[in-house]
Formats: structure tokens, sequence, C-alpha cells
């Protein structure tokens, strides 16, 4: 159970926000709405056609991912505008590198999760159900509120699983693009294209955690499947969503080179070589505390195999001060962006453009 002090801790002090705003702890205008992506089933049950789980649940249960429930043959939302996590990010902890850098993103989340990684950062939220966690009652409306006083150029659905709340997603981008201020999904990637495809048409940005190239790996460290979240990919580059990926390398897991390269090549040949690639370095935590944090050659190594097999853009995530943190222009090598953590120390760009020699780098500037 998760304790107010507790709460307040995680958040980063957002209960700022919700004091100075009245808001109540858990609900009054949010809660239940019925789910979009089910389909109904004899004998009360339904499919949830949310994510490639495609789970069936009977009357009274809830899906895999602990925050839909299905009510006399009624599927339901149960996180409707009830973020347990609410703070101000840089954009650049999201990671996203190469979308309006050194701005802030108005970072929410809900509980649950619709995979089970044993190297989650955030399982004390992800992996629980709604009734454990004090939540608060932010309507989408009120989102874009808090952001735009916040001055926060986006809003991030981050932290958990976003896929999960998908419908309180969605109504938010939505509001928000009307208001001026863009959206940014964080994610795993492991979501149905109908979904998918529908917020594209709300979002401007994602971020994709692809956990490995292997089903291996998929199947027994995150219970889910490498094949949708490729398929993801794809529908992200068919529908132009500027899109990035963070690779956590997980060492004796996840570090083969040669795995490596294989992914390196399919980003660079099917989604193009613009694709920013993150490394991040792992720390031992929740159910890997016995795997030792990544060694940084070792994520060095990576950076290399990707710039070596085609890829333009390859970062090193979470070793503060390394050079590999700040982009670099193809061409002619320059620094284009100076960071160190999540700080941006110098933005050199002109228009979008390398200020030297005038190559146009990828990104929403
Ligand atoms: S979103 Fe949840 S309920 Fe729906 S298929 Fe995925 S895990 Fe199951």
């Amino acid at each position: 159970m998760y304790s107010r002090r507790k709460f307040i801790r995680h958040c980063g002090g957002a209960g700022c926000f919700l004091i100075a705003h009245g808001l109540s702890a858990y609900g009054n205008e949010s809660g239940p709405v019925e789910a979009r992506y089910y389909q109904k089933l004899d004998n009360r049950k339904i499919k949830c056609e949310l994510c490639p789980r495609e789970c069936v649940i009977d009357d009274l249960e809830r899906g895999y991912c602990g925050v839909r429930e299905n009510r006399d043959g009624t599927y339901y939302s149960l996180v409707y505008g009830l973020p347990c996590s609410v703070h101000a990010d840089p954009v650049e902890k999201k990671p996203l590198f190469h979308f309006l850098p050194s701005t802030r993103a108005f970072s929410i989340a809900t509980v649950g999760c619709n995979v089970m990684c044993k190297f989650c950062q955030n399982w004390e939220i992800s992996q629980t159900r709604p009734e454990q966690i004090q939540s608060y009652d932010i309507p989408p409306s009120m989102v874009v509120k808090l952001a735009q006083e916040n001055r926060c150029a986006s809003i991030a659905y981050t932290y958990t699983e976003p896929v999960i709340f998908t419908e309180y997603m969605y109504d938010t981008a939505e509001l928000g693009r009307k208001a001026g201020v863009k959206s940014v999904m964080i994610s795993n990637g492991y979501i149905n294209p109908e979904p998918m495809m529908d917020l594209c048409g709300v979002l401007d940005g994602v971020k994709i955690d692809l956990k490995a190239y292997t089903e291996r790996f998929y199947k027994e460290l995150v219970s889910g499947e490498l094949r949708p979240v490729l398929d993801t990919l794809v529908l992200l580059r068919d529908k132009k969503m500027w899109t990035e990926i963070v690779y956590l390398v997980i060492p004796g897991q996840n570090d083969d080179p040669g795995e490596l390269k294989s992914m390196c090549n399919w980003i660079a040949k099917e989604l193009g070589p613009d694709t920013p690639l993150h490394f991040s370095r792992f720390h031992p935590q929740y159910r890997l505390k016995n795997i030792p944090a990544t060694p940084v050659s070792t994520l060095k190594k990576a950076r290399q195999i990707g710039l070596d097999n085609g890829l333009f853009f390859v970062y090193i995530g979470n070793v503060p001060g390394d050079p590999g943190e700040s982009t670099y222009c193809p061409d002619c090598g320059i620094i284009l962006i100076q960071r160190i953590g999540y700080q941006v120390v110098k933005i050199n760009l002109k228009q979008g453009s390398c200020p030297a020699c005038g190559r146009k780098i990828a990104g929403v500037w």
C-alpha cells in the first residue's frame, strides 16, 4: 500500500499542482468510463482488443493489466482521469532528444501495465491495482490547463504504460491539440494497430521501449512479445509520427553484439537512419537485483555498433556527462545539441539545420 508521504515523494512534489488547484484525492469527476476497443461475447464475456494480449474476460473480472473491468457484459476503464503520478519533467527525461529540446513535458500516469518487466523502474505503480494507490481527480481539461499554467510545451503519458489508459490519453491529447499543447506517448509499443492508428491522430511524438531483439527475452523477462512492438514501429513510420527508441542494455540478457547489430540494421532499413536510438544504462532493481549495472564500455560499444550500421543519431543514456548524450551533425560532426544528463547546455541549430554545413536534422524543433 502506498502511503500519502510516499506518493508525494514519488511524484517529486506533484502535490503542489494538486493542492494549488484544490483537486480532491480520489475522484469526483473522473472514474469508470466505458472502454474502447472491445468486443461483446456470449454469456456476458468480453474480449479486449486494445493490446495484443486480447484478454477474454468473464463478468466481474479484470484483464491482465488490472485497470479494465467487465461489469455485466460492458467493459470499463477504471482509471479515466485518475493519475497517480503527476510532474513537470524536462522532455529530455522521457527521453526525447529531437522533440522541442529544453522544454518541459507535463507528465501523467495512472496505475497499471500490460506487461511485467522483471527490471521495471516503476513497479510500485505499474504492477498494482487502482484501489491500492491514492489517485487524484484530474480530468483531461484540467490536465491541459495545468500543462499551460506550468509552461509545459507538451503532455507526456509516461511512467507506467499509457496504452492501458488509452481513453484518458486520447481525450487529453485531443483537447491539448486544440489548446496548442502537444502530446507524447512514452510506451512499450505493445498495442494493437487500430488503437495505435487512432492515437496517431492526436499525438505529436512517441518514444518506444524496444526491450530486446529476441522473442526469448520478451517471453522470459517481459511477459510479452517482440513482433507486435516491431509492427507498432512500422505503423508509426507509415503514419509519419516522430518516434525515438530506447533500448535498456542489460548485461548478459540483451547485450550480444550480433543481436544489437541485427536490431540496428532493422531500424536503419525499416524505420530509416534518422530514427534516434538511445542505449540506456541498466541498474539492478525489482526482480533483477542480481545483475550488475551495465558497464559504460558496453554502452559505448553498442553506440558504435549503431553508428557503424547506418544510424545517424545514437545516444548513451543514464551516464550523465558522457559525450554520447549530445547530438552531432552526421555530415560535418559539430555538436548541435549539448546535454549533460537531462539538462540542455547548448542548442546549436538554425531552423532545424546544422549551422555549419546546412544539413537538415530530423526532429520536431
Ligand atoms: S489492455 Fe489490458 S485487458 Fe486489454 S488486452 Fe491488454 S492486458 Fe488485456
